[in-house]
């Protein structure tokens, strides 16, 4: 047992609060890290207030980056000292997991929302009780934590952990979006709608510029749309050629009058919202692709119309992690960012961990797009 700083939620609705722990020591396919920052994910709240099942008190955070302490006994691909970004989970062995399909892993649910290790043991202790933790295989709102080796990625020592661990999941799901499921240049995607724009949205817009700069002939149009004016005039420096404001503007209206009366090549909703939802499904073209990303909750159905799918041969599809592989793609990520090309920096705002209810009203309030903790 290490003494340790973690944020709990102590029960349902509660506020997060910061307490001393005990920290589990590492099994063999564990490392420890000492974390430098962890950043917050709209799952983080969603699971505090009960959208997502895990028993309470419970350690969550789930985009952590930091220095490796100690590894395991089975640990082979990482050594002390080394820099890591924490994302998901996975088992490595089953079907998905070997085709490198990790982010369909057959065993997702338990590795990442479990509360739990694969034996039932917890890797947190508070009060003198075990609690709910090894969220994402990380919960890195505890400093130092231990965390599972499938969920360590190895990065350059020479990049700010305090920018990259916002890879983790919320840019790696919205770049992969474009990079690994709409993939517009093999696709001839010329009109892509991007609805909702939190870091999922905005990572989102930067990997479709990204495409667009390496293939001159798609996506001439980026449409951005959101209610918020600030997002709207942010997502337009990331690479948004049109913004719609839904409070302003008819959005169906307003897109067919950009895309010349065809509807969009390719749509991603990032909102979670399902009447979002259903509107990008209506706003995709003839052989137009619309993928869900945000979750409007468990019993969510989204309408699809079907004949115009047929007639028009759609796909609505969903995307988890942006159908990434972690272990290379957030490196090819931190890479983009280094360049300059993925400037994930300007979303973000840093706080003190103990200050990360604050955070979260800013997050929620829109005024911060994506909040930054740092350990120290
Ligand atoms: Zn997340
Ligand atoms: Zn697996």
């Amino acid at each position: 047992m290490v003494a340790a700083k973690a944020i709990v939620v102590p029960e349902l609705h509660a506020p997060f609060q910061l307490v001393e722990v005990e920290l589990d020591s590492v099994q063999p396919h564990e490392v420890l890290v000492e974390l430098k920052a962890t950043s917050i994910c709209a799952t983080d709240p969603a699971v505090q207030h009960g959208k997502i099942p895990l028993d309470f008190p419970v350690v969550l955070g789930h985009e952590g980056a930091g220095v490796v302490k100690k590894i395991g006994s089975a640990v082979t691909d990482l050594a002390e000292g080394d820099h890591v970004v924490l994302s998901y989970n996975s088992c490595g062995k089953c079907r998905q997991c070997q085709k490198q399909n990790n982010f369909r892993c057959l065993e997702i649910m338990e590795r990442n929302f479990g509360g739990q290790r694969e034996d039932g043991s917890k890797t947190i202790s508070w009060k003198g009780k075990p609690v709910s933790s090894s969220f994402f295989g990380q919960s890195s709102f505890c400093n130092p934590t231990v965390a599972h080796i499938s969920s360590c990625i190895k990065v350059d020592k020479s990049l700010d952990l305090a920018v990259v661990c916002s890879l983790g999941c919320g840019i790696q799901t919205g770049a992969g979006s474009i990079f690994n499921v709409v993939k517009p240049a093999e696709s001839d995607v010329r009109s892509l709608g991007v609805f909702g724009l939190g870091a999922v949205g905005c990572a989102t817009v930067m990997a479709a510029r990204i495409v667009a700069q390496n293939n001159p002939t798609v996506l001439s149009q980026i449409v951005a749309v959101d209610v918020n004016e600030n997002r709207l005039k942010l997502a337009r420096g990331l690479g948004a050629t049109h913004t719609i404001n839904p409070e302003k503007e008819n959005v169906k209206a307003k897109l067919l009058e950009i895309t010349g009366g065809e509807n969009l090549d390719a749509a991603v909703d990032c909102s979670g919202v399902l009447s979002v939802v259903n509107t990008m499904i209506e706003s995709i073209g003839a052989g137009g692709i619309a993928v869900t990303i945000g979750s409007p909750g468990n019993d969510s159905k989204a309408s699809v119309p079907i004949l115009p799918f047929i007639t028009g041969a759609k796909t609505y599809c969903a995307s988890h992690q942006g159908n990434a592989n972690s272990k290379t793609f957030i490196p090819h990520l931190a890479s983009l960012y280094k360049q300059g090309r993925l400037p994930i920096d300007r979303l973000q705002k840093t706080y003190r961990a103990e200050n990360i209810n604050e955070a979260i009203a800013d997050m929620k309030s829109g005024s911060v797009i994506k909040p930054v903790l740092l350990w120290r």
